[in-house]
């Protein structure tokens, strides 16, 4: 496993570098939604934040080393920013947003997190549109009404 080297493009860019390379174009920051989220899909209804682990207290080794000076201060300013965050997620949800938080730990294996992008993503959300369905009750009528009018039109005189 290879080290994370984000000091100069931090874990958000390279979410959205992998996501610009996947095809999906977003909005970024947006101030008027609860707690600013880092990636916007608007239409789908689809929100991305990408996590610090050391700042929203992720249970990973990264986000459970407290700083040896002010562990205190450190700890109630992380258990602030834990709890800040999960009212928003809540406020976003009852506002009909779906979300996903990818966690600064997890950029490292690209593949990975290429899969579940695209499965949060792609999946439409419950109660959303029916358009797979849509899909696949379309296809095979066009070619059966197709073949029925063509021997109609060649039936001999
Ligand atoms: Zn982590």
């Amino acid at each position: 496993m290879r080290a994370i080297r984000s000091r100069d493009t931090g874990p958000e860019m390279a979410v959205r570098r992998l996501l610009h390379g996947m095809g999906y174009r977003y909005r970024l920051h947006r101030r008027d939604l609860p707690g600013t989220p880092d990636i916007v899909f608007g239409p789908r209804r689809k929100l991305i934040f990408v996590h610090g682990c050391f700042w929203h207290g992720h249970a990973c080794p990264r986000g459970s080393r407290l700083p040896s000076t002010n562990k205190q201060y450190w700890s109630s300013k992380i258990r602030g920013n834990v709890e800040r965050f999960a009212r928003q997620l809540e406020q976003l949800q009852r506002a009909g947003w779906s979300s996903l938080t990818i966690w600064e730990c997890e950029i490292s294996d690209q593949a990975v997190l290429a899969k579940r992008l695209r499965s949060f993503l792609d999946i439409p959300r419950a109660g959303g549109t029916t358009r797979a369905t849509d899909r696949q009750s379309r296809s095979p009528l066009p070619t059966t009404n197709a073949r029925e009018i063509n021997s109609l039109d060649t039936s001999p005189r």
